[in-house]
């Protein structure tokens, strides 16, 4: 290739020194070995300053980084999670659990629920908890490292993490920059474009300008260039997801150690309660239609586990997309690309997926539409399916105690997401396909919780006369309960491998 034909990026501009800049800067530096890579950030603006739950792909992130795990945990505060419980949301009183991975497994060629939606028409009232794995395990306060062999309970669960999100940042930062991702502080006063649309390059408060081949957007809500700059539109989806305001309070530890994230419903939005190692994070999640910004921080600070850590910090945010995630060459990853509510934390999942597709589908000087057309058409079906995911938590209840859970038992509700709720409620099927983020385990697991009832189970287990489920049923609980025993406790697996070393 001679230098003329040479169409390979120089420099690639991330613009954001949140969770997505550093995490998009990691992943740059470990992948890209030509091109030049700065990181501009303010800490006069600072990042968005919440995000500490995850799910568990984030761990094939890290592992790709070559990220030791128990360092990763000891550096973060962080701590495990196997799911998240889920309070008072398809009615009061009611409490359900969104494992990480499947219920048992499957013994037949009928799926292992089907069995259990045909018990439960015979009267056996088990909950279907009793058979995921992470559940018994985390209800007692277990964690340990799943097993690699098949045969076994303990081989069925997944985890992930709760972690300080400025400590992931930093981690990640020195990680960049030991990799040679120059940092730049400043304020970004100005987007220069190109006569042909392109960015050219930004202009900081001291005059100074990055110029850059490539941009990654990673400014967070305002979207500085993909929408200041390029104007690429937002999709708004209040009406299916209406809580626009959060307010966020770091507490004290107190109480049970949970290897679990807390969800619980309240009046007008959701609260959240994730465990870390030095503190307890949590936030008030709401709709600023139903409940005013003082009462929503009193409800957070009357239900903390222990004494607050800091001010409540308030949040406001709109759920959507952006229309095109890429547009010339600016690709927006993280909060600058959209954002849905942090209910079944996704979004530092959306931000690892979209740096996964970037390097997948990785531009050269020439900027193929084709390349850009395909990152955001499956960009746009992963923050769809999701966001019916979400809307199901919503609609799926039977509370009518106030406006909110009104509102949203009566909102019409996404096609895409009507279609799965009449699977499930005329044969217990689970229709999700394997592009979509939530699998079949995660939609039973939210349907059976939201007490969305199925009225038949599949036929073909009655055709199965040779399979002795019950029995099968009833051995899996057994092994499943004995493995959750004989686990450690959350806080001894974290003493013993990742403790981390300074209190905050
Ligand atoms: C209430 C709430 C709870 C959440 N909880 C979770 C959770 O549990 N799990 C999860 O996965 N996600 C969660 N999220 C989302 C998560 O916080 C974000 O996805 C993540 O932190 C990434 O943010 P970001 O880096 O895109 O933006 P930010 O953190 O806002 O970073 C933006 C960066 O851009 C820089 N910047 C902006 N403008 C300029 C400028 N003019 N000049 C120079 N620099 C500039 C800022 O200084 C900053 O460095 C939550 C979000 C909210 C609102």
């Amino acid at each position: 290739m001679s230098a003329h034909d040479d169409q390979r990026l120089r420099s690639v501009a991330i613009i954001g020194g949140g969770s997505a800049g550093w995490m998009a800067a990691a992943a740059l530096a470990n992948a890209v070995k030509h091109a030049k890579i700065t990181v501009v950030e303010s800490e006069e603006i600072g990042t968005v300053g919440v995000g500490e739950a995850t799910i568990p792909p984030i761990k094939l992130f890290n592992a790709r980084l070559g990220i030791d795990e128990n360092e990763f945990v000891r550096q973060t505060q962080g701590s495990f999670k196997l799911g998240i419980e889920f309070v008072d949301w398809a009615r009061k009183g009611n409490r359900y659990f969104h494992p990480f991975g499947p219920y048992g497994a499957d013994f037949d060629a009928v799926p292992l629920h089907q069995y259990w939606l045909r018990e439960r028409q015979r009267g056996d009232r088990t909950d279907i908890g009793e058979y995921s794995m992470a559940w018994v395990a985390g209800r007692a306060g277990k964690f340990d490292q799943p097993s690699r062999d098949p045969r076994l309970a303990k081989s069925t669960f997944d985890y992930a993490y709760h972690f300080d999100a400025g400590l992931y940042a930093r981690y990640l930062r020195g990680y960049s920059e030991s990799r040679g991702v120059t940092r730049l502080e400043g304020k970004i006063v100005d987007v220069m474009l190109r006569a042909d649309g392109h960015i050219e390059g930004v202009r900081l408060a001291d005059g100074r300008e990055v110029h850059a081949d490539f941009f990654v957007d990673c400014s967070g809500f305002r979207g500085l260039l993909i929408e200041g700059a390029l104007k690429s539109g937002y999709e708004d989806w209040t009406h299916f997801l209406p809580c626009d305001r959060a307010v966020a309070v770091p507490c004290e530890s107190a109480g049970v150690f949970t290897p679990y994230t807390r969800s619980t419903a309240r009046e007008a939005g959701w609260q959240w309660r994730i465990p870390l190692q030095h503190r307890i994070g949590n936030g008030y999640v709401y709709c600023s239609r139903f409940i005013s910004d003082q009462s929503a921080t009193d409800t957070l600070l009357a239900n903390l586990d222990g004494k607050p850590l800091a001010d409540p910090r308030p949040l406001r945010f709109v759920t959507g997309r952006r229309r095109a995630f890429w547009n010339r060459n600016c690709v927006a990853i993280g909060l600058a690309a959209g954002f849905m509510e942090p209910l079944e934390s996704t979004s530092l999942h959306l931000i690892q997926t979209g740096i996964t597709r970037m390097l997948a589908l990785f531009p050269d000087r020439r900027f193929d539409e084709l390349a850009i057309r395909e990152y955001n058409r499956l960009t746009a079906l992963e923050y769809e399916g999701i966001r019916d995911f979400l809307v199901l938590h919503y609609h799926a209840t039977v509370r009518d105690d106030s406006e909110l859970w009104r509102a949203c038992a009566a909102m019409v509700i996404p096609d895409s997401l009507q279609y799965k709720m009449e699977h499930f409620r005329s044969r217990g099927r689970l229709v999700s396909t394997s592009l979509e983020l939530f699998q079949n385990p995660s939609w039973l697991a939210v349907f059976v919780g939201q007490l969305v009832e199925a009225q038949a189970y599949d036929p073909l287990v009655d055709q199965r006369t040779d399979v002795d489920a019950s029995r099968y049923l009833s051995g899996l609980r057994r092994a499943i309960a004995e493995t959750a025993a004989a686990m450690p406790t959350h806080r001894e697996y974290i003493e013993a491998h990742c403790r981390a070393l300074r209190a905050s």
